[in-house]
């Protein structure tokens, strides 16, 4: 099992096997390919272009995919999918992101936003021509999407996926069968603000190696501002670690961020005995590797 980084800035720290950098992020911004790095692009979340083109913007009975809209729970702005110019952007940016010698691509927010999304007349047009039923045609327009980022990137390809192993079709359009054929392996991210609680964690990480048909990554969120919280994240990777996982990345802000859970990790005797003690062997083995550089 690697252990890697999920970063915005495109900077490897020592003792991690593999770097994820934001390329593109749902507010908009875009940044230059992250050579040798796991370049990650946001489609379908982009605030900046619904600003700019408010009709840009993905629409359900309820209104429009925007944060603002409190009829609903949407975490990003989010563009309808089927908007072919914008969809065309979304595909160049990929494509020159493969111009550089980059590890690879992963798609994040490639999909609809919710349910009941969307209702825009071309998605109703465009839905009635397919003769499929709804859900259908949603997991076809988003497995459609997938297919043709897979022809602009030579590398490794991945997607993330929203933590929902039940209703994805139904809510995102996401069909995980069929986006297996197309990637190398799945990016879960499982977020929190800490990790005191976390059945959950190891609960989903189970369901997911269980009915997906690609190695599976799962993403932690790594910004710890105290010992206690470091203490848990530390723990909770443990546990990962005895599950047939590619690999766990770690959510930091900023390499110093990466360093201090390493050097925290390192100087805990106390922790790296009770890791020992109950037989964590792989995670004993990382915090051994980290030994060697902090
Ligand atoms: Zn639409």
């Amino acid at each position: 099992m690697k252990v890697g980084l999920v970063t915005y800035s495109p900077e490897k720290v020592e003792g991690f096997d593999q770097h994820v950098f934001y390329a593109k992020w749902a507010d908009g911004s875009l940044f230059p390919a992250a050579e040798e790095m796991q370049n990650d692009v946001t489609c379908f979340c982009d605030a900046k272009a619904i600003r700019e083109k408010p009709d840009l913007v993905a629409i359900s009975k309820s209104g429009p995919a925007l944060r603002k809209n409190r009829k609903l729970n949407i975490p990003f702005d989010f563009v309808c999918p089927t908007n072919e110019a914008y969809r065309n952007r979304v595909l160049s940016f990929i494509e020159e992101l493969g111009r550089n010698k980059i590890q690879g691509v992963t798609l994040n927010l490639y999909h609809f936003p919710e349910e009941e999304f969307c209702v825009c007349p071309r998605c109703v047009e465009l839905w009635r021509e397919s003769g499929q039923n709804w859900t259908v045609w949603k997991t076809q327009t988003i497995t459609d999407f997938i297919g043709e980022a897979k022809k602009r990137v030579k590398n490794e390809f991945a997607v993330e996926i929203w933590p929902d192993p039940f209703l994805a079709k139904e809510r995102f359009g996401i069909d995980f069968e069929k986006i297996a054929e197309y990637i190398d392996y799945f990016h879960v991210p499982l977020s929190a603000i800490d990790y005191t609680t976390m059945y959950w964690v190891d609960m989903l990480t189970r369901d997911f190696i269980k009915i997906l048909k690609k190695p599976v990554v799962v993403e932690l969120s790594a910004e710890m501002p105290n010992d206690k919280k470091t203490e848990a994240l530390l723990k909770t990777m443990a546990y990962l670690s005895r599950h047939d996982l590619k690999s766990i990345l770690l959510l930091v802000h900023n390499s110093e961020n990466a360093r201090q859970i390493c050097r925290f990790a390192v100087r805990n005797q106390e922790l790296r005995c009770w890791f020992d003690k109950h037989g964590f062997k792989e995670m004993s083995r990382i915090i051994e590797n980290w030994a060697k550089s902090y």
